[in-house]
């Protein structure tokens, strides 16, 4: 019997990150390669790509210059993203509730309305309330 080691989530996630990365590259190489670039001899120190170097000798790394920038931006982005939508999203939905209160309140006042009518409005703040303190107490 022949049981190989199972592999954990983040391991997983890490391989699966590291292969996606070298097609990336590869891709992009191609692309150099039919823009002229040449491929060398020698990979990169910092991220182990192979060095590309173009028509003006310069030498560039697909991995460091635009691989992992990428990679970087993403991830930023999706950081900025998720930092926003915690705090103002429920922040807003607060507001947007408080109007709702003071509008079903204001309604409340009309002399016109049915028993029925009033017994809605009165239903409808009952839940704006309690949604407006389970959102309270998740912002913190
Ligand atoms: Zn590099």
């Amino acid at each position: 019997m022949c049981d190989l080691p199972e592999l954990s989530d983040e391991e997983k996630s890490k391989l699966k990150a590291k292969r996606d990365r070298s097609n990336k590259i590869s891709k992009l190489m191609g692309d150099y390669l039919l823009k002229g670039y040449k491929m060398l001899g020698t990979v990169c120190q910092k991220c182990q790509a192979i060095l590309m170097q173009n028509k003006q000798q310069e030498i560039y790394c697909v991995g460091c210059e635009e691989v992992d920038k990428l990679i970087n931006k993403d991830a930023q982005y999706f950081k900025q993203q998720n930092n926003i939508s915690l705090a103002d999203v429920k922040g807003s939905s607060i507001d947007i509730i408080k109007n709702q209160i003071t509008w079903a309140t204001d309604q409340l006042s009309i002399d016109t309305l049915t028993l029925d009518q009033r017994q809605q409005f009165v239903n409808f703040i009952k839940l704006c309330c309690e949604t407006r303190v389970l959102l309270m107490a998740s912002v913190n």
